[in-house]
């Protein structure tokens, strides 16, 4: 048969091969099964009624578990929590139909996104690139396209929106949209028309691409990150020769990365290739540093083997990338000014990749705090519903208000990062301090989140079925990528009495050979 009910009354359904019997009315079975499910005492029937729903969609995938949220919370619509300060009713409209669109499409396949409980690539990898072409069909890759290249032209508050109704579901394919977003946004930073034109077809054609940014290097992520320093540790280089750049180094972390043909599937077109962060040279500290365009299939790239790790299993492969003198025209350096390539890795790669990260955060936390409010709602200890009680009630009520500031916190630091004519430009130390503000109280956030959830849930919220244990996976890296979370706290600190430098760096840097010798 079809549903197999949790004794817990936990509104999970368990599908049995069922799809072979070809049920009518697909939309009425889950309408019915939705007006059911939010009457207790129909519970077993709006099961059943679920239950032909998902069997339904059994043969595209097979064994696929899922449940019904049933819960209706004003306070998480995207009416109430979208503050009308920074955007506009219609803008709230598009987030709300994002929402929906998520719901529908990308919710019943979390689980599949990770190729199931034991991480069947095929799965995994044909789920994803499936889910990723429908989000580009729906316009989210070219959203910050400008409208001349046949984007959607949308604002960085709305797209923020988009990218938190994205994360409830999943964080990683999120990320993956966010990857085409970041590398457009470095071109449009440096005014790049010529590179905007070149790259718009595959962004605009409807074909499914996609992007990967590397900074990361073997002696040290949060170095790169760390303005002090200046970008004296890089040790990728590229050397001009003529009209070329020759580069030269090794990245570890960059994903999606690999070897081209693992971008190329049914639903997958390509992969645009790697935006490189490297210097002409490190003694010349901030003066040196670029961001260099490596098409995915340039001679001397090569690639280790995807890393195994916690969360991000498929959505973000991550690898060595070893840069064997990878000689690509001077046109694909993206800055132009002496000075631009800091400015716009301080700015773009770094701080709007923190406030992009402190959407997804509370979107992963939104998602999670649904998750208990549906249990703790049928819950009961001693008749009463879990949620009911006082000690439970304020646990939930602190996770709301954590995930309300923190939404709060990243609009209004994504309307003040559109008017750079009041708060400074992107790569200011204030403005990076906002960033890092953000990025660290959502991941703040999201731990305290998913943490209280598994107490709220007990056994449930550990189990893989009920997805907090996925999300309490995926927050983490999200926390301690772009430097992590004790930049975040220095870049804060930064922005607020700034500059100062780490004790000893300069003699440091002086006996690497980084800065010229002192005098006398
Ligand atoms: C799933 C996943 C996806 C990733 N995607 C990418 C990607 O697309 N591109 C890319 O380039 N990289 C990527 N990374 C790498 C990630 O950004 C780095 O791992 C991260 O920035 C930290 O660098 P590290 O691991 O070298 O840690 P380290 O630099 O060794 O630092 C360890 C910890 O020490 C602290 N620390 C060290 N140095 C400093 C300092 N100077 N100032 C303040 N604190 C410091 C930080 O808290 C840091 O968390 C990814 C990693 C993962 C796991």
């Amino acid at each position: 048969m079809v549903a197999d009910l949790c004794d817990s009354g936990w509104r999970e359904v368990r599908v049995l091969p069922l799809g072979a019997w070809g049920l009518p009315g697909f939309g009425l079975w889950r309408r019915l099964a939705w007006v059911l499910l939010r009457r207790r005492f129909r519970y077993r029937a709006g099961c059943l009624c679920a239950g032909l729903v998902r069997a339904r969609g059994y043969e595209e995938a097979p064994g696929r578990r899922t449940f019904m949220a049933a819960g209706d919370y004003p306070l998480l619509s995207a009416k109430q929590k979208y503050c009308q300060a920074f955007c506009t009713a219609e803008e709230i409209e598009l987030a709300e139909n994002i929402r929906r669109f998520v719901d529908r499409e990308v919710m019943p396949y979390r689980h599949d996104l990770e190729g199931g409980w034991h991480r069947d690539e095929q799965l995994a990898l044909s789920t994803l690139h499936r889910l990723y072409a429908k989000l580009v069909e729906q316009g989210l890759t070219r959203a910050n396209l400008p409208k001349e290249y046949g984007g959607l032209g949308l604002g960085p508050v709305v797209r923020q929106m988009i990218n938190e109704e994205l994360s409830r579901a999943d964080i990683g394919l999120a990320t993956m949209v966010g990857k085409i977003h970041w590398v457009v946004s470095f071109m449009v930073a440096a005014k790049r028309d010529d590179l905007l034109r070149e790259f718009a077809p595959r962004i605009v054609g409807g074909e499914a691409w996609t992007a990967c940014v590397a900074i990361t290097e073997p002696a040290g992520g949060a170095n790169l990150e760390d303005p002090a320093l200046e970008g004296r540790t890089i040790r990728t280089i590229a050397r001009r020769d003529g009209d070329s750049y020759v580069i030269k180094g090794h990245k570890i972390w960059p994903g999606p990365a690999g070897a081209a043909e693992r971008f190329r599937s049914e639903h997958l077109k390509g992969h645009l290739g790697y935006w490189t962060v490297a210097t002409t040279d490190p003694t010349l500290g901030e003066e040196g540093i670029g961001i260099f365009y490596v098409p995915a299939d340039a001679e001397g790239l090569s690639f280790s083997k995807p890393y195994e790790k916690m969360g991000f299993v498929w959505s973000d492969e991550n690898v060595d990338i070893w840069y064997d003198n990878v000689r690509i025209p001077e046109k694909y350096r993206i800055d132009t000014q002496p000075g631009e390539g800091a400015r716009i890795v301080r700015g773009y790669v770094i701080g709007l990749g923190r406030l992009a990260g402190a959407a997804r955060l509370t979107g992963l936390s939104q998602a999670v705090l649904e998750i208990v409010l549906d249990y703790t709602k049928d819950r009961t200890i001693a008749g009463t519903p879990v949620r009911e009680r006082s000690m439970f009630a304020g646990m939930i009520a602190e996770m709301f208000r954590a995930i309300e500031f923190s939404r709060q916190y990243y609009l209004s630091t994504t309307w003040m990062v559109s008017h750079p004519e009041i708060y400074g430009p992107p790569w200011s130390p204030q403005m990076l301090a906002r960033f890092s503000a953000a990025r660290s109280f959502a991941a703040d956030t999201a731990e305290m989140v998913t943490n209280r959830a598994m107490e709220l849930m007990g056994s449930y919220g550990y189990a893989y079925e009920f997805h907090v244990e996925k999300y309490m996976r995926d927050f983490k890296i999200v926390k301690m990528w772009l430097g992590g979370a004790q930049r975040d706290r220095l870049d804060i600190a930064q922005g607020l009495y700034g500059p100062f430098k780490w004790a000893g760096m300069d003699e440091w840097a002086r006996a690497q050979g980084l800065l010229p010798k002192a005098s006398g």
